[in-house]
């Protein structure tokens, strides 16, 4: 198999799945349970090595200081804005984080990025490919919301990083849905993208013209999915249980945990059928059973799925159309599955949706779709770009502390604009550009997304100086900014770093943290044990020669001894913890009659003594280094 095989992922706040090109269709490659999505969940084991997926699921609830899930919520954001997220989700920060950091999450006594929370996952993606293909797969189209800012992007491309694959680009979620249903090929229209997934809803207005998608409206709640509904049956069985039985285990966490369980099985089968059966064993062996019908069901999810009614309605508004003006309707998300949401969705759009592919495969479908597109496979669609747009408008801080927007929002990206400055000091030879996202006035109302200096002016009278500043945004919604001096060819630029994004070092050096991240901590962790080891018995062993008993030992007895000694000093100091064991034991037996002779003195529990050590795992993330303020008239 070739091995620059490029693979979509679809890398979802509950779920998580990676999918390739087979001749003419794109499919999904399962885990090595043989289940297509992999739930975003990381986790931090026992022995310190990483779990992610279904088998990282248990630990939620056995060690909820240890693992994590929704990390998507946190990507590319910083400490302020997720004072809403900290409310709703069990997140474990680290302590000391300032604001302006990069967020940190606590597993266990470690500390992780978001991104690299994330590449735990797509690691993991990653080896399923490459079990399936049996071969090394480095190159990946990965899938965003359409909402995601320049910071979130980046974040995702830096978890690509992490994890070793090339992101080649980032594509739009309802972007991906449509072209996994082809929708591509009808040249033009406009479609409409409804996706309700674990706890998020997004609607999206897409426009097609001559085969290319351009997002011109979106909308959604990031709080509102299959998550409520759960809630919902949760609290209805746990009063049930109180109410019926007289028992209150809503403070019992594996109890809570059955329940969610089956509810989630209930409400899946509630799907396909009429009736459903609730059954969760209990605590004292009690058990709760009940019926609950699709018609009951329904009554009570309603409330929830309303709630997406005001976000379809502005997204139409924004995108300025009436619905009967949208041709084709895409369901997104495992909760799109449910009947009553698919009659909704159809009332609201006057269009029968789409529902052929899986609804919670069809982005991962999308993105190897585009996958295939970038390798070149396929000659229809070889020249196909797929245009998105800036959901904020991009400038640069100005004199004054005021924003002068160089991209407007909505900008059919790629985009690229420039726009020119002069200083506002005589002699200024230094400018300090503070590049922005937002639509406000004033730049301290805007997201700060990077700041860089322009050295090196040659001193000139205020005003002379001739800057022009250039902004692009490439195809995966990254920008560059670079500012060039015209009279003295002076220039810098920098693809932006956002705030609260990685530095280069900091991904570079996460990239070598992680490299096999757990494999690499379990091995660093067997060499430092079996080196305390090889300490304790050559102390032992120091011992025992100044004790009386050495004597008693036969000539041949020291020369073996002494021999096997340097032999594990010599191992001592190399990384292979097996040939330290091994080492040891041959030591160990050697030295067995010497440690009977001095039974009785405490050597011989040194002798075969254990310490443990915890390994090391590399240094923080260095601070930024601050810049001067913008000058500019
Ligand atoms: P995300 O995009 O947020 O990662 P998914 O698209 O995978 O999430 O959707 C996950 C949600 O879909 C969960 O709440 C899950 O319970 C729900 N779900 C999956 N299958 C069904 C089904 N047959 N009926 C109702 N809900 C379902
Ligand atoms: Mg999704």
């Amino acid at each position: 198999m070739s091995s620059d095989r490029i693979v979509g992922i679809d890398l979802g706040t509950t779920n998580s799945l990676v999918a390739f090109m087979q001749g003419s269709d794109p499919v999904v490659i399962p885990g090595d349970d043989g289940l297509n999505l992999v739930p975003s969940v990381v986790a931090l084991d026992e022995h310190d090595q990483i779990i992610v997926g279904n088998s990282a699921r248990k630990y939620l609830i056995d060690t909820p200081e240890r693992s994590v899930y929704s990390v998507k919520r946190l990507m590319g954001r910083g400490l302020e804005d997720i004072q809403e997220e900290l409310k709703l989700f069990p997140f474990h920060l680290a302590d000391d984080l300032h604001p302006g950091e990069v967020l940190r999450i606590k597993l266990g006594q470690k500390t992780f990025s978001p991104p690299e929370i994330s590449a735990f996952i797509l690691r993991q993606l990653k080896r399923n490919a490459e079990r399936f293909f049996n071969a090394q797969v480095t190159k990946a189209v990965i899938t965003v919301p359409a909402y995601f800012n320049d910071a979130q992007r980046q974040a995702t491309k830096d978890a690509g990083r992490i994890a070793g694959l090339e992101v080649l680009r980032l594509v739009n979620e309802p972007t991906a849905a449509s072209l996994a249903y082809g929708l591509d090929k009808k040249q033009n229209g406009i479609v409409a993208v409804y996706d309700l997934g674990g706890g998020t809803f997004d609607v999206s207005i897409l426009k097609l013209h001559d085969g290319i998608f351009e997002v011109i409206s979106t909308n959604g709640d990031t709080h509102l999915g299959g998550d409520d509904i759960d809630n919902i049956l949760i609290h209805i069985a746990l009063d049930d249980i109180r109410g019926d039985m007289g028992m209150d285990v809503s403070r019992n966490g594996e109890a809570v945990a059955r329940i969610r369980k089956a509810v989630i099985e209930t409400k899946i089968a509630l799907s396909s059928q009429a009736t459903a059966h609730l059954d969760v064993e209990l605590p004292e062996g009690r058990r709760y059973q009940r019926e609950i019908t699709q018609e009951h069901f329904e009554k009570l999810i309603q409330p929830i799925i309303d709630r997406t009614v005001g976000p379809c309605k502005q997204a139409l508004k924004d995108a300025g159309l009436k619905p009967e003006q949208i041709d084709e309707v895409v369901l997104v998300g495992g909760s799109t599955r449910i009947p009553r949401v698919r009659a909704l969705v159809e009332d609201m759009f006057k269009r029968t949706p789409h529902t052929g592919l899986n609804p919670d495969e069809v982005v991962a479908l999308g993105a190897a779709v585009q996958a295939n597109i970038l390798a070149g496979g396929s000659e229809a669609t070889e020249n196909m770009l797929l245009l998105d747009v800036t959901p904020l408008s991009l400038g640069i801080e100005v004199a004054g502390g005021v924003t002068d927007k160089i991209i407007l929002r909505n900008s059919t990206i790629p985009a690229s604009a420039t726009q020119h400055y002069t200083t506002q000091v005589d002699g200024q030879v230094n400018v300090a550009i503070h590049v922005l996202q937002g639509e406000r006035e004033l730049a301290k109302d805007c997201r700060s997304l990077a700041r860089f200096d322009l050295r090196g002016v040659p001193p000139m009278t205020a005003g002379i100086p001739r800057i022009e500043v250039k902004f692009l945004i490439d195809a995966n919604g990254i920008l560059h900014v670079s500012a060039r001096e015209q009279r003295s060819g002076k220039q810098a630029e920098i693809e932006v770093q956002p705030s609260y994004g990685l530095t280069d070092e900091q991904v570079e050096s996460m990239i070598l943290d992680s490299f096999d991240y757990a494999e690499e901590d379990f091995r660093q962790r067997q060499v430092i044990e079996a080196r305390n080891e090889a300490d304790t018995i050559l102390a032992a062993l120091e011992k025992g020669r100044q004790s009386p008993a050495w004597g008693q030992l036969t000539s041949p007895e020291k020369k073996q001894i002494a021999k096997l000694e340097n032999a594990l000093v010599q191992v001592r100091g190399e990384d292979d913890y097996a040939a330290i064991r091994k080492a040891i034991d041959t030591l160990n037996q050697a030295t067995t009659r010497l440690a009977e002779l001095m039974m009785d003195s405490a050597v011989s529990t040194a002798l075969t003594g254990k310490t443990m050590d915890e390994a090391d795992m590399g240094e923080g993330p260095t601070a930024p280094h601050p810049v001067a303020k913008a000058e500019f008239k």
